[in-house]
């Protein structure tokens, strides 16, 4: 939803009962949920409490992910400063990774941040703490929004994440989720987010999210960086090629999936500019956020709902990243 990362949070209107009517329609969903809670939050919180780092966003805390998808590549990782016993060398080179295929991507790293995370709705005294986004602090992170039927943000945003992952690895692109199905119960914080991308060096990176406004209003939208500088924030080097990798998206996005710019912003372009997403505005690489269509709209919850239309997305999304990196 496009207030993931505002502050506050719109306390009525269309956008504020989603995810309590949610909870109530996804009670089967949640008591199975409940029913491996115990277990996962147990291996979470002996893992917080042997890295001693409790709540503390600063820490640099990568993504579990399976083999064959690694979070920060052996080069990268010798060359990354501040990594922290938990994640730099040490570690064997584990599994071997399939043989990338070749293509106008190789060479390139393509970071894929997928929005929100299943499991923050049960965590929201972790994802309500507030963090520095250098131009002033916000959420650590939010839960998203939903369709009317249940259909939440968080499991459009990786799945189409796990689509746009395998359509760049085709074109030989290296790419890093920012984190991965059931790999965390929450989060991650904006500000690891956007510290994944700076950290792997990424060529491009892209948010996937999907907007919970007013029924009619219907269609896409990219989010571009504003130029801000204050604190951790200075977008002033990113801005162009953010802007450049934007249009590029949002035109392929509209021709795989014949979905219309937003109808409600954006004044038909499909592209918004705004200064107050920490994801964007602690972003050192060129980086962007599409909104893929209202969730609170009937017409664009079914196409949000098609695993065929999300795939259109997906390819959209990485036909543009493809042009962006000179494809
Ligand atoms: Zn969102």
């Amino acid at each position: 939803m496009r207030y993931d990362d505002s502050s506050p949070p719109p306390e009525s209107g269309p956008s504020a009962n989603p995810d309590r009517h949610w909870f109530t329609r996804r009670s089967t969903l949640v008591v199975g949920i409940a029913a491996l809670a115990p277990a996962c939050l147990a291996g979470w919180v002996l893992t917080q409490a042997l890295s001693g780092a409790g709540s503390d966003e600063s820490r640099p805390r990568p993504a579990p992910q399976p083999a064959g998808h690694a979070t920060v590549s052996p080069g990268q990782r010798d060359a990354k400063p501040g990594s922290t016993p938990s994640d730099s060398p040490g570690t064997p080179a584990a599994a071997p990774l399939p043989a990338p295929a070749k293509g106008p991507l190789t060479g390139k790293t393509v970071v894929v941040d997928p929005g929100h995370n299943t499991g923050n709705f049960q965590h929201t005294d972790e994802i309500d703490q507030q963090v520095d986004i250098g131009t002033n602090r916000k959420e650590c992170d939010t839960t998203g929004t939903t369709t009317n039927s249940g259909y939440m943000e968080a499991e459009f945003t990786m799945d189409v994440s796990k689509r746009l992952r395998t359509a760049l690895e085709a074109q030989g692109a290296k790419v890093v989720l920012t984190h991965e199905t059931g790999a965390r119960a929450w989060g991650p914080c904006i500000t690891e987010r956007a510290r994944i991308g700076n950290d792997a060096k990424a060529d491009a990176v892209v948010s996937v999210h999907a907007d919970g406004v007013s029924s009619g209003s219907r269609g896409f939208h990219v989010i571009l960086p504003a130029k801000v500088r204050s604190g951790a924030a200075d977008t002033a080097k990113i801005v162009e090629p953010s802007r450049e990798l934007g249009e590029r998206i949002a035109g392929n996005f509209a021709r795989t999936t014949g979905s219309e710019p937003a109808n409600y912003l954006g004044g038909g372009t499909g592209l918004v500019v705004r200064d107050d997403l920490g994801g964007l505005n602690l972003s050192t690489r060129p980086k962007v956020f599409i909104e893929c269509g209202n969730m609170r709209d009937a017409k664009d919850a079914a196409k949000l709902t098609s695993p065929e239309w999300r795939q259109k997305a997906a390819q959209g999304i990485a036909d543009g990243i493809v042009g962006f990196l000179g494809g």
